[in-house]
């Protein structure tokens, strides 16, 4: 399933004489579940309006059982998920009770990494509902430590291959070099064919698929090797 952002902002019930306060540079992160089977937005905007008498939907994005993300404000906008810090606080709620299909998986961990590059938030700042100060709730029914792990895993093991280019081409062709021949060019941060073939040996030497592209499996193999 591809990666989508349905934009329902204006789309969705609201209160007809309340507003949510806008304007704040968002700082962190907050994962919900809807602690229910089925729903989206505009079942969530009814129930918010009709039943908390809440000016609008609470969540900022609402990820659906098949991975499509409905966003349903702007980032700056105060909306209410997490009582009494919701200032400067994304909330984003997943459909489901305490399971979820994995492409809301896959979904959650890659809105929350434009969101953490967009306002330049360190991974800390992403949690679980039930890790907030004084909330009294299971939700997001699951330990948002897992989504931690997985976000600082994909930021130190970044896909690389033919074509890539910058510092973490160069990081990554620094302790290559420690293991094979590198000597053309160096580390010089652009991921060429000397590179790709160097990789090629690398995993040839460690029984990797000699793929020419650095993935996790491939990142590991040279972490390894840079611990010694
Ligand atoms: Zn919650």
């Amino acid at each position: 399933m591809a990666f989508i952002i349905k934009d329902v902002r204006k789309k969705l019930l609201e209160h007809r004489k309340k507003t949510y306060r806008t304007g704040v540079l968002p700082d962190n992160i907050t994962i919900h579940h809807s602690a229910t089977e089925t729903g989206n937005s505009s079942a969530f905007a009814a129930y918010h309006v009709n039943n908390h008498q809440w000016p609008g939907v609470g969540y900022h994005y609402i990820i659906l059982k098949n991975g499509v993300v409905e966003r349903c404000w702007d980032d700056h906008t105060v909306s209410y998920h997490t009582r009494g810090l919701n200032t400067g606080n994304i909330g984003i709620c997943l459909v489901g009770n305490g399971s979820f299909t994995t492409s809301q998986k896959s979904s959650l961990i890659k809105l929350i990494q434009i969101l953490l590059k967009k306002y330049g938030m360190d991974i800390s700042k992403v949690k679980g509902h039930r890790e907030r100060r004084g909330q009294t709730t299971r939700c997001p029914g699951f330990d948002a430590g897992v989504i931690r792990d997985k976000l600082r895993n994909d930021l130190n093991s970044p896909l690389l291959k033919i074509g890539s280019k910058g510092g973490e081409v160069k990081r990554m062709q620094k302790i290559l070099a420690r293991n094979v021949q590198l000597s053309k060019y160096g580390a010089d941060g652009i991921f060429g064919l000397e590179t790709e073939k160097a990789v090629k040996e690398f995993q040839k030497q460690r029984k990797l698929t000699a793929d020419g592209i650095v993935g996790v499996k491939t990142w590991k193999e040279l972490l390894k090797e840079r611990k010694k």
